[in-house]
């Protein structure tokens, strides 16, 4: 007898349809949403009815570790034998947690750890809300010590608009009321974009988009992005199609190297081409984050004020992110299956 699809991987409509009814599916998803066993919340007989309809595989905890900061690494085992990371990170009231798309990344980017992978293979819906459901378990698990779960950022491993469809059916399970239930506005999909119209496709999507654009001249991009195929200009045409038609603001991440990006005329370059953007931008700007074997050093903090106090001059909003987890390996651009990670 084949095996029943993951349970992870099914929507709230999917799994009432295979378990007969509406109700039973909303028993499980009240169990999933709150990181635990549903087959300890259910009797005896609607256990067994939930492992005829589905198989439920939480994704085990290969290795942990926890940054001075509190963030948290967690290496969770997928399906055929592969390893992917995502990170809880707890700031006062709530906790973050950065999901991986894919185990290794095709896009190289040159001060990303992940990059140096090369793309090992795409990951299943059922492997991203996986992650998700063991982040709420761990948090269920630290009693108090991480606090509860409020956002949700694809960030971690992988370039989501990579692997569209299963970010598209994980996407509409964590937000689905009656499956995860997480508000779409605190949900990010961080993406590189790797084509105009990788970009349109995501229109529908539930959540924000952040665009990772690190640099606004081409060519300097190129070098630093050595998969972008694309013209800034073609993206941001494509990001403000796509932001106009969600009223959503778009979020641009720059991830700042010392002497590389950082200067004056980077800021000036990144305003000229979101100048008249029909929805807010919004700059997320962070000094890189050193990794082994990369050559890149972070941004001078005066170099990433000044980069920062640019952009808000010319009418933007921009935060300078602080680093987290930098001592566990679990900061933006660290994630990477390599021998020792964990
Ligand atoms: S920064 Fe993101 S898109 Fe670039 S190589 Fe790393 S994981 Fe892939």
């Amino acid at each position: 007898m084949a095996r029943p699809p993951p349970l992870l991987g099914l929507t709230p409509d999917a799994l009432a349809e295979r378990l007969g009814g509406p109700g039973r599916a909303r028993a499980v998803f009240r169990a999933l949403a709150a990181g635990a066993d549903p087959r300890a919340e259910l009797t005896p007989k609607a256990s067994l009815r939930l492992a005829e309809a589905a198989t439920f595989a939480p994704l085990p905890i290969q290795a942990r570790a926890v940054a001075s900061d509190g963030t948290t690494k967690l290496l969770l085992s997928v399906d055929e034998g592969h390893a992917v990371e995502c990170v809880l990170i707890p700031e006062r009231d709530r906790t973050t947690l950065c999901v991986s798309s894919q185990v290794g990344c095709r896009r190289g980017c040159r001060f990303c750890l992940t990059g140096t992978m090369g793309l090992v293979r795409s990951l299943g819906a059922h492997e991203i809300v996986g992650q998700v459901h063991a982040g709420l378990a761990a948090i269920a698990a630290a009693d108090g010590a991480l606090p509860p779960l409020r956002n949700v950022v694809l960030m971690g491993m992988g370039e989501p608009l990579d692997n569209p469809v299963a970010v598209e059916a994980a996407l509409a399970i964590l937000t689905d009321h009656r499956g995860f239930g997480l508000a779409p506005r605190h949900l990010t999909v961080s993406t590189v974009a790797p084509s105009p119209a990788a970009v349109r496709r995501a229109t529908a999507w539930p959540g924000h988009l952040a665009w990772s654009l690190h640099a606004a001249d081409d060519a300097l991009r190129s070098a630093l992005v050595p998969t972008a195929r694309f013209a800034v200009a073609a993206l941001r045409d494509a990001f403000a199609e796509v932001c106009a038609a969600r009223g959503q603001p778009l979020f641009v991440e720059l991830t700042l190297l010392d002497e590389v990006n950082d200067g004056d005329a980077h800021a000036d370059a990144a305003a000229a081409l979101l100048a008249g953007f029909p929805t807010e931008v919004r700059f997320n700007l962070l000094p890189v984050n050193p990794a082994p074997g990369l050559p890149f050093r972070p941004a001078a903090p005066e170099r990433a004020a000044a980069f920062q106090a640019r952009l808000i001059e010319r009418g933007f909003f921009a935060s300078l992110r602080r680093p987290r987890g930098q001592d566990a390996r679990a900061a933006c651009g660290q994630l990477a299956i390599l021998p020792g990670a964990a």
